[in-house]
């Protein structure tokens, strides 16, 4: 997400609310939601179904019930921390599919062993 303090706006993920440094390798959803590589792969490997439907930060569509997603529950007060930021599946594989492309991040990862869910 973005936020404005002191003139300035400052970048951060939604996910764990760490304020970007031009470094930190980031991808951007829409409304200015943000998802950090550190937090991408704790959702690749941590996602699950969800209990209730939910509208995704990242994608903003409307996500029926047993959706696979990743939320982070790790409690943090940055004021860059949106507390009810969740990432569909769709969008995390998308944004683990944009991190192995770019040569300068080292993160790879095999599809298949994160496959597509089902209808
Ligand atoms: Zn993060
Ligand atoms: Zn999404």
């Amino acid at each position: 997400m973005q936020r404005e303090e002191n003139g300035y706006i400052i970048i951060s993920c939604d996910f764990c609310g760490i304020d970007w440094d031009e470094v930190i390798p980031m991808i951007e959803g829409h409304h200015g939601s943000v998802i950090c590589l550190s937090c991408l792969k704790k959702a690749l490997d941590n996602a699950s179904p969800s209990q209730d439907d939910f509208d995704c930060t990242l994608c903003l569509q409307h996500k029926p019930q047993h959706t696979k997603h990743w939320r982070n529950t790790i409690a943090t007060d940055s004021p860059g921390l949106n507390k009810n930021a969740i990432v569909c599946w769709d969008d995390i594989r998308l944004g683990a599919k944009t991190f192995h492309k770019d040569k300068d991040i080292d993160f790879r990862w095999d599809p298949t062993k994160y496959p597509p869910e089902k209808d």
